[in-house]
């Protein structure tokens, strides 16, 4: 199979590539793959929404780019920070061009949401639906151009590679097609991962099942850089139900309308940490959190919602209403259980202002990319804007530079495999379990080098019996994803240790 551009993912990084090649060049051909249904993504399962500014008199540019270099504790990059907020309002109109809608009153103003560490209102959203509104809005618009061809189902297991000189360059892609018993290559002159983030790898996470870094490991193995793994955000409210792998998220637009964090006593501890309570930044709320839990023993802390005014909350919160109730928590007497789950990779594929990798005509965007915009800790909302941006910023370069790209040739076809989808699936199942017994927060954010270092033992421990797995088993999309996954995991834990080990104070005990 061939394509001129070949697009791994179909959440909004993959999309909005995609809607603006085809729209800029309708005599190319494109094709987008997605391992399970293209509607199942992270994008999908946004609540809160994109961060722009639009009210220029209370807020400014500047203000949020001061909000976001302060959410990533100045590791951000400067340039890229205003590059993405300025490009903000843009991007938006884009969004709503192609069919979706946002919250606005009577009027036709926007209603704007106020997040943890965002100076101002400045959240644009569907109700507590954003992500699913933009997902369905821009399958819908993709699927009306005729150059570009969908293939879901498809599980993309590596990159394929050229060299040139001493550069290597990307000519397409082996995955595993929909029938799961025949790996073929695809070849395309431009390559774009869109694959997204990798929240599985943890214990807990607010992140679908997509979400096992399949981009950035097979990202790795081809040789591209990978950047500041180790800045792994956990999200301070995430929906508790013991031994559920994800975790539903109760968004952070909660505690922006009024909600309390509250302990087992119904006392509200936030501010022991940060003058801002509820409205710091998610770094700052899950260590609180996490703290509260280490002295009291208890399993969760709880979101009070109780004070507020019902039907407003739920008119702008109807599904966290509705999944609430499902499980039996009536908000109005009963307070939410929730716990810090891993939510966003700020790390990744490292590229430059236009979305291009070090592995030549590989191109990455979304949760999957390394830009700098995040530094250690994203702010809220800044990343499906994030991903518009850099998707945006693709097509500038791709559109200048697709012409020249000659088309791969004598890429082989692959053997069909000797595979059983259903066999050995426990093994899988129980070294899925084990990686995510070693991948906690505690080992992420609060242990030392020590800790860390035995951590990637386990690790070894775990890659030697994926290893030795029979062959009816590694030929499937579970040992695929689980070898991704802990390949994540390792670059995860030495990309800490190597840059904690520069800082003062990270010795071989907790820090
Ligand atoms: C619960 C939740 C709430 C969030 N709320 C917000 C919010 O309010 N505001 C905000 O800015 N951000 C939010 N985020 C983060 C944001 O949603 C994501 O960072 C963003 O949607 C990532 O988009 P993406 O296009 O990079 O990846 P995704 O939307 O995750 O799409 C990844 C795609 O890649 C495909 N894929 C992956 N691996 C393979 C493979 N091996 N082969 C083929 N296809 C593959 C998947 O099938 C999928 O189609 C939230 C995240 C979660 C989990």
């Amino acid at each position: 199979m061939k394509t001129d551009v070949l697009v791994i993912g179909s959440g909004i990084a993959g999309l909005s590539f995609a809607i603006k090649m085809a729209e800029a060049r309708p005599e190319i051909s494109l094709t987008v793959l997605t391992k399970l249904d293209s509607n199942i993504s992270n994008t999908a399962q946004a609540q809160g929404g994109i961060a722009v500014v639009l009210d220029k008199v209370l807020d400014s540019f500047e203000q949020h780019v001061a909000d976001t270099m302060k959410a990533g504790k100045f590791l951000n990059d400067k340039k890229v920070v205003e590059m993405v907020i300025s490009q903000a309002p843009e991007r938006l109109l884009e969004l709503i061009d192609w069919g979706t809608s946002f919250d606005a009153n009577e009027k036709g103003d926007f209603e704007l949401g106020l997040e943890g560490g965002h100076s101002q209102r400045r959240i644009v959203h569907h109700r507590d639906l954003t992500g699913l509104e933009m997902q369905r809005k821009l399958l819908k618009k993709a699927e009306s151009y005729s150059n570009i061809r969908f293939f879901d189902h498809f599980f993309v297991t590596d990159l394929l590679l050229k060299k040139e000189g001493e550069k290597k360059i990307c000519v397409g892609v082996q995955a595993l097609d929909r029938s799961q018993t025949q790996q073929i290559n695809i070849s395309s002159k431009v390559t774009f991962l869109a694959s997204g983030g990798s929240g599985m790898v943890f214990q807990n996470t607010t992140n679908p099942s997509v979400a096992t870094g399949d981009g950035v490991a097979m990202a790795c193995r081809a040789g591209a850089k990978i950047k500041d793994m180790q800045f792994i955000q956990f999200h301070p409210t995430a929906l508790y139900e013991e031994e559920k792998h994800p975790l539903f998220l109760i968004s952070e637009a909660v505690r922006g309308f009024g909600a309390y964090v509250v302990n087992h006593n119904g006392n509200r501890f936030l501010f022991k940490s940060d003058l801002r309570g509820e409205l710091a930044t998610r770094d700052i709320v899950s260590e609180a959190i996490v703290k509260e839990l280490k002295a009291s023993g208890e399993k969760s802390a709880f979101l009070d919602c109780r004070h507020l005014n019902f039907e407003d909350f739920q008119n702008e919160f109807p599904t966290i209403v509705a999944y609430c109730y499902s499980i039996g928590i009536d908000l109005k007497t009963d307070l939410i259980p929730i716990v810090p789950a891993a939510h966003y990779q700020c790390g990744g594929i490292e590229v430059d202002e236009h979305a291009k990798t070090s592995v030549g005509n590989l191109y990455a965007s979304g949760e999957c990319a390394f830009t700098g915009l995040h530094g250690a800790n994203r702010l809220a909302s800044n990343s499906l804007l994030e991903a518009l941006v850099y998707s945006h910023q693709a097509v500038v370069a791709v559109l200048k530079e697709l012409d020249v790209i000659q088309e791969p040739t004598g890429l082989q076809q692959k053997e069909p495999l000797q595979t059983d989808q259903e066999t050995d699936a426990d093994i899988i199942t129980s070294l899925r379990l084990r990686l995510n017994e070693i991948m906690t927060y505690d080992l992420i954010h609060a242990s030392g080098k020590r800790e860390k270092k035995e951590a990637l033992e386990h690790l070894a421990e775990l890659k030697e019996l994926l290893d030795h797995l029979p062959p009816s088993t590694t030929d499937t999309i579970g040992f695929f994803e689980l070898r991704n996954m802990v390949q994540i995991a390792v670059l995860v834990l030495e990309q800490a240790i190597n840059y904690y080990s520069l800082k003062k104070g990270f010795s071989e005990g907790i820090f």
